[in-house]
């Protein structure tokens, strides 16, 4: 399933990110145009792919930047540089790049590679330098010094072990410098295949467990019926949310109370109207008769989600 760092890097499951004009600069002067005669080289293109990949099923999200001072960087690496991650908790995480010479190879294993960088700066690690490796895969080559190749035994394993996360080394060479043992790996992912395994994904809800946010708007109960718009949100692009039922309850049996489940629309939240009608807890206390107002409660719930209850003031 994957491979992670011991405690999340991002707060919020954001990762607000920005990328250096110097890489559109670069690309698209005309020096760059006459040294490479034919290459369409679409970098910033190819770092939106990438980041929409993630975005559209990680339960972490990657946004532009608005000022805060812990965000990612997309730079221009040096020459032959097929990816490199810097990853921090604070200040700037960077992932450097050679745009022209992996664009220029190949459009789809840049994409990949860029994948694989981005799954660094969130907090995965190297499948493949899982503590359990050696009952999937062995190598031709010597791994004790290759920081890319040894074992990791600081990290967190989640889950069985994935041959077919962006995080796993693809064989390559003759004889390959890594290879499946049997009964192992049945099959690893393809260098041309830009493709984020259920594991990969499965890793990150680990890492940052998706979370729901309401937001009530008006927060007022009133004493008659109004329709109130519930928003819920989740980190991973509303998709989270998408079936989250809410549930309304003040404990009184004369409250009208209500369920709906939710449909996520794609803009990192669902929304849905509910109306509230009286919600009136009565009293009999000899030939008095009390009427009170009692504030409810909202619950949105999901499998897989922490439920979260709050309460609803009441309008007096
Ligand atoms: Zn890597």
């Amino acid at each position: 399933m994957g491979f992670v760092v011991n405690a999340p890097l991002w707060r919020d499951a954001t990762v607000p990110f920005e990328i250096d004009p110097e890489i559109r600069d670069f690309y698209t002067s005309t020096a760059f145009a006459a040294a490479n005669p034919g290459v369409t080289v679409e970098s910033t293109r190819m770092i939106e792919q990438a980041i929409a990949n993630w975005n559209e099923g990680a339960s972490i999200k990657l946004r532009p930047r608005q000022g805060e001072s812990h965000y990612l960087k997309f730079k221009r690496g040096p020459k032959g540089n097929g990816g490199q991650t810097r990853a921090t908790n604070s200040g700037e995480a960077e992932i450097t790049f050679d745009y022209e010479w992996s664009l220029g190879a190949n459009w789809t294993i840049a994409l990949r590679a860029m994948m694989h960088e981005i799954g660094h700066a969130v907090g995965l690690i190297h499948e493949h330098q899982r503590p359990d490796r050696e009952q999937f895969i062995g190598f031709n080559v010597p791994t004790a010094n290759n920081g890319n190749l040894q074992l990791i035994t600081n990290g967190r394993p989640v889950g069985a072990y994935d041959c077919h996360s962006i995080m796993h080394y693809i064989p390559r060479g003759q004889p390959p410098d890594i290879f499946s043992k049997p009964g192992g790996c049945t099959g690893f992912g393809r260098l041309n295949d830009p493709h984020l395994s259920a594991g990969d994904f499965a890793a990150l809800r680990y890492l940052y467990p998706p979370r729901l946010v309401v937001d009530v708007s008006p927060i007022g109960v009133p004493s008659q019926a109004r329709t109130y718009n519930f928003r819920v949100t989740s980190a991973d692009n509303g998709q989270g949310v998408a079936g989250a039922s809410l549930k309304l309850s003040n404990g009184s049996t004369n409250m009208t109370s209500q369920s709906t489940t939710f449909v996520a629309d794609g803009q990192g939240y669902a929304s849905q109207a509910l109306t509230l009608r009286y919600i009136r807890r009565t009293t009999v206390r000899g030939r008095q008769r009390e009427v009170e107002l009692v504030a409810p409660s909202i619950e949105v719930s999901k499998s897989g989600f922490t439920s979260i209850s709050i309460p609803l003031l009441v309008e007096m």
